[in-house]
């Protein structure tokens, strides 16, 4: 189904632990749809580059791999949610990751007449999640997401997509980092798939397979989703 004949822009959520494929799903969902992908983590490291208030407060929280206040959270997606691009319907990366966040988002959605098509959650083990942090990197230019084993660009240091040689990796991309933001997961954010499955609003899928296949199981949740 076309995403443009639906009556209220779609809502989906990906939950998962950091380093589970949510960005790289998410982007790949944002084109096949024609979604808009809000990944607060982009937004949050983005006010920090910019030396907003917001910014100030969140940089040192992120780089200890703690999770950034609700109310800084909520207000950054909120205003992200105004903008008109979003009536196209989005795809949440890495929010709601409380259930203050969760709640939050319902009364936003319920204010706007939305509602959310699908929660889904991808599961991956702990162990996995350091290897897989630990090796990432993106393009400075677009995005695009990279890994030093599991998804090399074909030129090396250079985009496939858009071809810039600006490759970054996080400051908070490192095994220290990563075992405090798992333990924030598991305390704080895996509570909301039980709340998503209390609304009939879950889905779940194996997220340790290849790129590739967890994109089809992805594409087939969505559409039936957006139907
Ligand atoms: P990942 O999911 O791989 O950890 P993100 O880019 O989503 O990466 O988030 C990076 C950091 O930004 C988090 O560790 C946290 O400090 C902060 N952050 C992102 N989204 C939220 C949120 N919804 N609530 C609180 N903190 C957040």
């Amino acid at each position: 189904m076309d995403a443009a004949v639906l009556t209220t822009p779609a809502v989906l959520i990906l939950l998962g632990p950091p380093g589970a494929g949510k960005g790289t799903q998410a982007r790949m969902l944002e084109e096949k749809f024609d979604l808009v992908q809000l990944s607060t983590g982009d937004l949050l490291r983005a006010a920090v580059a910019a030396g907003t208030d917001a910014g100030k407060a969140a940089k040192a929280v992120m780089e200890a791999g703690d999770l950034v206040s609700d109310e800084i959270v909520i207000a950054i997606l909120r205003d992200r949610l105004g903008e008109a691009d979003c009536a196209k319907g989005v795809i949440l990366d890495g929010f709601p990751r409380t259930t203050v966040q969760a709640q939050a988002l319902d009364d936003l959605l319920t204010s706007t007449g939305q509602k959310i098509n699908a929660a889904i959650s991808l599961e991956v083990q702990d162990a996995e999640m350091v290897t897989r942090i630990s090796g990432r990197y993106t393009c400075g230019g677009c995005g695009e997401g990279y890994h030093d084993s599991f998804k090399q660009p074909a030129t090396a240091g250079t985009c496939d997509k858009c071809g810039s040689t600006d490759m970054k990796r996080r400051a908070d991309d490192n095994a220290e980092t990563v075992a405090s933001r798992l333990e924030a997961y598991h305390a704080q954010t895996a509570p909301l798939i039980a709340y998503y499955d209390g609304k009939g609003a879950l889905n779940t899928i194996n997220a340790m397979g290849q790129i590739d296949e967890i994109a089809q199981g992805l594409n087939d949740i969505v559409t039936s989703a957006m139907a």
